[in-house]
């Protein structure tokens, strides 16, 4: 982790929904988020540091009601921990740089790489243009 700061930074910097979700591993509603249905071409970097994520091009609909990806953007830097929450195993992502709590990721994806992130929208902020 290369961004440290204390649980009262964090509440000053976010709203009360992104602290919920990002520094609390909080779920977004589902179909509520802003990037869900959002195709615009560009980059998706993490809320909380600025950091990239994802690229619109692995973006995709899984119908789940949350912005979802096949793969992560080259060069991202997210990490995964097993997470038994809620009765059940998951993988759970987080921005390695600020340990900000991304979503989930499923072996259920498309092709190539037969996975799906199933992130939150409000976790992420959206760049546009970027690599094409
Ligand atoms: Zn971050």
């Amino acid at each position: 982790m290369t961004i440290q700061k204390t649980d009262q930074q964090w509440r000053e910097q976010l709203t009360p929904e992104q602290y919920r979700v990002a520094r609390q591993a909080g779920t977004e509603r589902p179909f509520s988020g802003e990037h869900y249905r959002h195709n615009k071409p560009g980059d998706y970097h993490c809320l909380c540091c600025g950091t990239l994520l994802f690229h619109s091009d692995a973006k995709f609909d899984a119908g789940c009601g949350w912005p979802s990806f096949y793969a992560e953007a080259a060069g991202a830097n997210i990490r995964r921990i097993t997470d038994t929450s809620h009765g059940m195993v998951r993988v759970e992502v987080r921005c390695s740089h600020c340990d900000a709590h991304l979503g989930h990721v499923f072996p259920d994806g498309p092709e190539p790489t037969g996975e799906r992130y199933c992130i939150n929208s409000v976790c992420m902020t959206f760049k546009e243009g970027g690599k094409v």
